[in-house]
């Protein structure tokens, strides 16, 4: 560390991205949660020798054909819509601009939220999740700060209907609910419509995760006008191009195939039950998630830490946490189904050696 960093930044403790190793190939990768289909067809034929032309340009900074194309998949006004470089960008532009009062999170949640709070010194308060790994909303009836919930929440892919995302908002109209649903897309029903209703709630997304375009750095925002104004002077005080333009012609071709969307999305699904019902055979208990991930707790006698170990050395990377309330789990990415075969075989050869 320099003497010159702000003093105020000294305690910063940085998130820890999961491992994007060099040997990739030789990997099952399934500790970051990406998609494990290629992007859509649609996307390759953008890159073409015009669009690399246009590379010398600056990139449109009203962002408005990747936001057009958005708001019509959506069926909302493009005046509701706010493009980001990853959601990861769309959340600190919300932490940093919206959070006066402080922000009120779960303690089992993604862990940039409190990463952000740091950043930007913004106070918050973490709720510890029920015995069984879910938000109680009720735990947040008493708070004025912004409310931030992942829904499915990260890393246990526990998820809350529409109507319980409304209660959380009749509870206080004068606060601001994030909801970040990175995951939604895997099963479980958008919020979005509520915003029509509700002036408060900010829905985050991201073509990380469903659009199968972690690389390509994309995530957006739907929100009441007035708050997607806000976010845009934020983003022009800011960066204002923040998407490049390859990215942006990448973003609207994935929005443009709706058929192939659906197609990975089913097959996540799918692969996601079938893990789930295999891992259960052999008595390991996944939450029911509702996301791309299973959060999985080893037979007794094996750890966390030694079931991420065994499939390390079986070439299978999955993602460990560290920490008191869910040391004994494993996040496991739903991948293709020859790699849900390859973890269950592994999981298999653990149990056996453990006589
Ligand atoms: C992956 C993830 C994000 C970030 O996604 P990017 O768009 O890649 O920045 C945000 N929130 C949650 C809960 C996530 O899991």
């Amino acid at each position: 560390m320099s003497e010159f960093l702000n003093p105020s930044l000294k305690k910063l403790t940085p998130y820890t991205p999961g491992e994007q190793p060099p040997n990739m190939d030789e990997l099952i990768k399934l500790n970051t949660n990406e998609n494990p289909f290629p992007p859509s067809q649609k996307v390759f034929e953008t890159l073409t020798k015009d669009a690399v032309n246009r590379l010398r340009l600056y990139p449109d900074p009203t962002l408005s054909s990747l936001k057009n194309s958005i708001a019509k998949s959506l069926k909302t006004a493009p005046e509701t819509v706010f493009c980001t470089n990853g959601s990861d960008e769309a959340l600190a532009l919300i932490f940093h601009g919206f959070c006066a009062k402080g922000a009120v999170f779960p303690l089992v949640t993604y862990g940039f939220y409190k990463v952000f709070c740091q950043m930007f010194d913004v106070p918050y308060t973490e709720i510890p999740l029920t015995k069984n790994y879910e938000i109680d909303i009720n735990d947040y009836a008493e708070y004025d700060q912004t409310v931030v919930i992942a829904n499915p929440n990260a890393p246990t892919g526990m998820y809350l209907k529409p109507a319980t995302i409304r209660s959380l908002l009749d509870q206080n109209p004068n606060r601001a609910v994030v909801v970040d649903e990175a995951y939604i897309d895997f099963g479980g029903e958008s919020a979005l419509p509520l915003i029509r209703e509700y002036k408060n709630l900010f829905i985050v997304r991201t073509f990380s995760k469903s659009r199968n375009l972690a690389g390509a750095r994309i995530g957006f925002v739907i929100a009441d006008s007035g708050i997607i104004q806000d976010l845009e002077t934020l983003r022009c005080s800011f960066h204002p191009y923040n998407i490049n333009s390859l990215s942006m012609a990448i973003g609207a071709a994935s929005v443009s195939d709706k058929p192939y969307f659906d197609e990975c999305c089913k097959k996540i699904i799918e692969n996601r039950e079938f893990l789930r019902e295999e891992l259960s055979k052999l008595g390991f208990y996944s939450l029911d998630s509702m996301a791309n991930f299973l959060f999985v707790k080893p037979v007794s006698g094996i750890s966390g830490k030694e079931y991420l170990d065994w499939l390390r050395q079986d070439k299978i990377l999955v993602r460990w946490f560290d920490r008191g309330e869910i040391r004994d789990f494993v996040r496991i990415t739903i991948g293709t189904r020859e790699q849900m075969e390859a973890v269950i075989t592994s999981s298999k050869r653990l149990l056996k050696t453990k006589g």
